[in-house]
């Protein structure tokens, strides 16, 4: 199937923050490139300027970089095939839209934007196709001198393709197989815009040919697309350079209805960008899943679970991983649900299996941002080894190791008091002074001395976890409570007994 160098690109459009559809796209190309030891390309297609949105293509690297999906050649590093930003590339795509002028697969259109409104709303489902565009403005159907005269004299206007009458349009898709359209269906699409700036249609085919892409990964919603691209791929004599393509599946909804939206995420309060994305108009910020305290790897992991699997049980792939078990005929053609239970369950599992060290800058700032100062890194990676497995986001961290720092700011007295007696106050009385008399306060020998005191005072050790759990922790929470005790230091375990015995 690959039979030249593996060149794959991603191309995302700089409107906006990054859905997770489009990572999962960047994912798979990426995937693709590297167990061919082929490149990874960051096309930025910007030559929409109604939509372009400042501060997004800086976005789109960030969340690259915070994945670990690092292009080959970018806008940023450059590469032999510079400039990477499409608006940069404008005079290129003229060259290529005259080139089908003069073969007679294009054509100028001198049609207003007010008319063409009017004639969507008076016409229904008018398009600019074979059946409409002879009663339109064009170089088909106007003469040759008056569209000579229109062009001198500055009239805006466009360049559509010409789509033939009658014909099928063919092609494999790696992922959905045979695919034919009927041009009958197609419009003529616009390539090349009043303001001079390409369209997508005509950009993407150029860059795809000059760029020596070998495959594209791109999601369904392109499908539609694909006969307008085959079309020019042919005009252009290109046809045998084509990249194969590989159309992704959706990813839906978490109830299978319809495609995942921005809206779906604010609505069920899940995230489905990248990263953090602030809406400038509109001031809404979208929450990101990095700043919810996920992990790259986990996310990496999740989105390539949405659509692909490797044919085993085995749920759980480092990126290396990745890279050597991908094929795209393990993709389904059906639409992936997101699942965000399902996403966590990876993010907790990737805590778990992350070194400590690794996971300790993040955990230090989370702490530190908090207000808990961190002054022994050792003691901070002992507690973060001791409560790694109980954290399913980052942010968990938090809740989870703040007592090991400070005194618990709440003690759920209430959860005590019921079975509260006499003889238990006797009992933690007496561990205190227990206590004061040990040498090796680790969590065996705390457990032992523990669990002798009770029976000596017979009161069953179960009865006491859980107070003394609550009088170190504040709640009903936390790793084993001797390895608690042990990590928080005869001191200050002392001290949470005698300021939990008063408040009883
Ligand atoms: N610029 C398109 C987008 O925003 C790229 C589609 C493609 O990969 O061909 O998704």
């Amino acid at each position: 199937m690959v039979n030249k160098k593996v060149r794959v690109r991603f191309a995302p459009s700089p409107t906006g923050g990054l859905h997770l559809g489009g990572v999962r796209t960047a994912l798979f190309n990426y995937l693709f490139a590297k167990q061919h030891g082929g490149e990874f390309i960051l096309r930025v297609e910007d030559t929409d300027q109604n939509r372009f949105v400042e501060g997004a293509e800086q976005y789109i690297l960030d969340c690259l970089s915070w994945c670990g999906l690092t292009p080959d050649e970018s806008p940023v590093v450059g590469g032999p095939y510079a400039p990477y930003r499409q608006s940069e590339r404008k005079a290129i795509y003229r060259e290529y839209a005259e080139k089908l002028l003069a073969s007679g697969n294009a054509y100028y259109a001198f049609d207003t934007p007010e008319e063409l409104e009017k004639l969507r709303k008076d016409t229904p489902n008018f398009q600019y196709n074979l059946f409409y565009r002879d009663g339109l403005k064009n170089s088909l159907t106007l003469p040759p001198a008056e569209v000579a005269q229109l062009i001198a004299d500055q009239k805006p206007y466009v360049i559509r393709i010409k789509v033939p009458a009658d014909e099928k349009i063919s092609f494999t898709d790696l992922i959905r197989g045979h695919v034919t359209f009927e041009t009958n269906q197609v419009d003529d699409k616009v390539l090349l815009k009043a303001d001079g700036m390409p369209t997508y249609h005509l950009a993407v085919v150029v860059d795809d040919y000059l760029m020596k892409i070998s495959h594209a990964f791109r999601g369904e919603e392109w499908l539609p697309s694909a006969p307008v691209h085959i079309l020019l791929w042919e005009y252009l004599d290109w046809k045998n350079e084509m990249p194969q393509w590989a159309h992704l599946p959706l990813i839906l909804k978490p109830d299978g209805h319809g495609k995942l939206s921005k809206r779906d995420g604010i609505r069920l309060g899940f995230p489905v960008y990248a990263m953090n994305w602030l809406d400038v108009k509109t001031g809404e910020l979208a929450p990101g899943f990095k700043e919810l305290g996920f992990l790259p790897e986990a996310f990496i992991n999740f989105l390539a679970t949405l659509g692909w699997n490797d044919g085993t049980d085995q749920e759980l792939f480092t990126l290396a991983e990745l890279i050597e078990k991908f094929s795209i005929e393990r993709i389904s053609k059906a639409g992936a649900k997101f699942d965000y239970e399902k996403a966590k369950w990876f993010n907790a599992e990737w805590i778990k299996r992350t070194d400590t060290n690794i996971l300790l800058p993040q955990v230090k700032e989370i702490l530190e941002n908090k207000g808990i100062a961190i002054n022994d890194t050792n003691y901070l990676a002992s507690v973060i080894t001791l409560i790694k497995d109980r954290c399913i986001l980052m942010e968990d961290f938090y809740q989870q190791a703040a007592y090991f720092f400070q005194n618990p700011a709440l003690i759920d007295i209430a959860a005590i008091k019921p079975k509260w007696n006499t003889e238990k106050i006797h009992f933690f009385e007496t561990l205190i002074s227990k206590i004061k008399g040990m040498d090796d306060f680790a969590p065996l020998e705390i457990e032992t001395m523990f669990k002798a005191l009770a029976e000596e005072l017979a009161i069953k050790a179960g009865d006491l976890m859980l107070p003394f759990r609550i009088m170190l922790v504040g709640g009903k929470f936390g790793p084993h409570v001797f390895d608690i005790a042990s990590m928080l230091g005869t001191n200050a375990t002392i001290g949470r007994i005698e300021n939990t015995l008063k408040e009883l």
